[in-house]
């Protein structure tokens, strides 16, 4: 038989799918926001600023 994750419904799966979509989405804005930063302190090494 095959249980595939998507096709689960119990609370204790919907859970873990939305924890992952949760930390997906973290980890998304956490690599935006360091965009700029990593921007910033890359000109500040080099001279720019
Ligand atoms: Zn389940």
């Amino acid at each position: 038989m095959s249980l595939e994750k998507d096709e689960c419904k119990c609370p204790e799966c919907q859970r873990r799918a939305e924890e992952h979509e949760e930390s997906e989405a973290f980890g998304l804005a956490v690599l935006i926001a360091l965009v700029p930063i990593m921007t910033l302190t890359l000109f500040g090494h080099i001279g720019l600023l």
